[in-house]
C-alpha cells in the first residue's frame, strides 16, 4: 500500500517494473483483448457451408476468418467508426465536387471485402455454391465492421437488376463482379472495378416509392434521360454508379416510375450532376455515409422497360434485404463471441462468469 507520507517518487518506484501497474491500482479480473481470434471458428457456419454446396470454399473462409479476427482488421473496424465520413461539397476554389472523404481504414476494409469476392464476384463464378460462399465470407468478415457491408451488398445486388438491360450489363457487370477495389471518382469504364448504390427513397414516401416525384425526361438519344429531383436516403454516395427511380411522363413511351443507371462520372470524364446536400446523422452504420443527393439535368440510362421501375429495382432490393439478414446474423455472432470471451475471463462471487 502507498501511504500518504510517501514522496511521489517513491510511489512511482513502487509500481515501476510492472507494466500493468498504476500508482493506485493493478488491473485484474479484466479479459485480455479478444483479438487475435478466428472469426470462422463457428461450427454451424462451417456445417452450413458444406451442406449448401460450398465446401470448396472452406480453406479460403478459414483464412478470411483469421484475418477478420486479427488485431489489425479489428482496429480498422474501430477506426472506421471513430473517424466518420466527411462531406466535401466544394473544392478550395469553389467548384462543386460532392465527394465524401473516408478514413484509410474504410478503404482497407473495402479492399479486402471486394478482393475476397464479397461484392459482385459470385455472379461471375460458375462454381455451384458461389453465392453460399460469398454469404459465408460476409458472415466472417462482418466481424470487423458492418457499415462497409452496405456498398458491397448494393454492388452484389445491382447485378441482377442490370441484367434486365443487356447493353448496360455488358459494359458494367464485368466491372461490378471483379475483385478490384479502386476508390475515387473516375470514368467508370476506365476503372478496374466499380461499386454500385441505389437511390429510391424520397422524403414524402419512404417505402412507398410510387410517390416518387423525381422526374426523368427523355433526350434525343434513345434510352438516355435527364433526371431532376431529390433523394432522401442514398447510402455510400462515393459509389461509381447508382440505380435510381424516377417518373417518366407518358409520351413517346409507356411512362411511369422507371429505373435508371446514374454514373457519378460521365463517359466523357465530366462529373454528372449529383449534388450531395448533406449526410445523414444516423443512429448506427456510422462508418458508412448516407446522403441526400439532388439531381438536376443528371444524365441517366434506362434500366428495364419504362414504367417497370419497381419490378426492375426489386431484384436489387431483394438481394440487399437478404444481406441485411446476413449482417444481422453476423452482429449476433460477433456479440456472442465477445460475450463468451468476457464470461470466460471475468469472475464474480468466486467463480468465472462462464462457470456461474
Ligand atoms: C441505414 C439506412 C440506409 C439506407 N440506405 C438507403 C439507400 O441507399 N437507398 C435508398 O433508396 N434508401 C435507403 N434507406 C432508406 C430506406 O429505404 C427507408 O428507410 C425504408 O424504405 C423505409 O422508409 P421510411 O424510413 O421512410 O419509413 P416508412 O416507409 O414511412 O415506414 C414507416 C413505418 O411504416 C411501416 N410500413 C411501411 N409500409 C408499410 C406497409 N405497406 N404496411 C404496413 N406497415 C408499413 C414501416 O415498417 C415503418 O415502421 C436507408 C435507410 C437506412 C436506415
Amino acid at each position: 500500500m502507498t501511504t500518504l507520507a510517501q514522496e511521489p517518487d517513491e510511489q512511482y518506484e513502487e509500481s515501476a517494473g510492472r507494466p500493468e501497474g498504476y500508482a493506485t491500482h493493478d488491473v485484474t479480473n479484466q479479459p485480455p483483448p479478444l483479438a487475435p481470434y478466428d472469426a470462422s471458428d463457428d461450427t454451424a457456419l462451417l456445417e452450413g457451408l458444406r451442406r449448401e454446396g460450398a465446401g470448396w470454399a472452406e480453406d479460403g473462409l478459414r483464412r478470411l476468418g483469421r484475418r477478420a479476427g486479427s488485431a489489425e482488421a479489428q482496429e480498422w473496424g474501430d477506426l472506421a467508426n471513430r473517424h466518420e465520413p466527411v462531406l466535401r461539397t466544394h473544392d478550395r476554389y469553389g467548384n462543386r465536387v460532392d465527394e465524401v472523404e473516408h478514413h484509410p481504414s474504410w478503404h482497407h476494409l473495402l479492399r479486402v471485402a471486394v478482393g475476397e469476392g464479397l461484392a459482385g464476384a459470385p455472379w461471375a463464378d460458375g462454381r455451384p455454391g458461389a453465392h453460399v460462399a460469398r454469404t459465408a465470407g460476409g458472415l466472417v468478415w462482418g466481424h470487423t465492421e458492418a457499415g462497409h457491408g452496405c456498398p458491397t451488398s448494393m454492388t452484389y445486388a445491382a447485378v441482377p437488376a442490370l441484367r434486365t438491360t443487356p447493353e448496360l450489363a455488358e459494359v458494367y457487370v464485368p466491372l461490378l463482379t471483379g475483385r478490384e477495389y479502386e476508390p475515387g471518382l473516375r470514368t467508370p469504364t476506365e476503372k478496374r472495378g466499380l461499386l454500385a448504390g441505389m437511390g429510391m427513397t424520397e422524403k414524402q414516401g419512404g417505402s412507398d416509392v410510387r410517390t416518387n416525384s423525381t422526374t426523368a425526361t427523355p433526350t434525343a438519344e434513345p434510352g438516355v434521360y435527364t433526371l431532376r429531383g431529390h433523394k432522401w436516403f442514398t447510402s455510400a454516395p462515393m459509389c461509381d454508379v447508382f440505380l435510381v427511380l424516377a417518373q417518366v411522363a407518358p409520351g413517346r413511351g409507356q411512362g411511369g416510375l422507371s429505373c435508371f443507371l446514374v454514373p457519378r462520372v460521365l463517359p466523357d470524364g465530366t462529373r454528372n450532376t449529383f449534388r450531395i446536400q448533406r449526410l445523414k446523422d444516423k443512429l448506427g452504420n456510422r462508418s458508412n455515409a448516407s446522403s441526400e443527393p439532388e439531381f438536376d439535368g443528371t444524365v441517366a440510362w434506362l434500366v428495364g422497360p419504362e414504367g417497370q421501375g419497381v419490378k426492375t429495382i426489386i431484384e436489387m432490393v431483394n438481394c440487399t434485404r437478404l444481406d441485411c439478414v446476413m449482417s444481422s446474423a453476423t452482429l449476433m455472432r460477433k456479440t456472442l463471441v465477445e460475450a463468451g470471451h468476457h464470461a470466460r475471463h471475468r469472475s464474480a462471487f468466486g467463480a468465472r462468469l462462464a462457470d456461474q
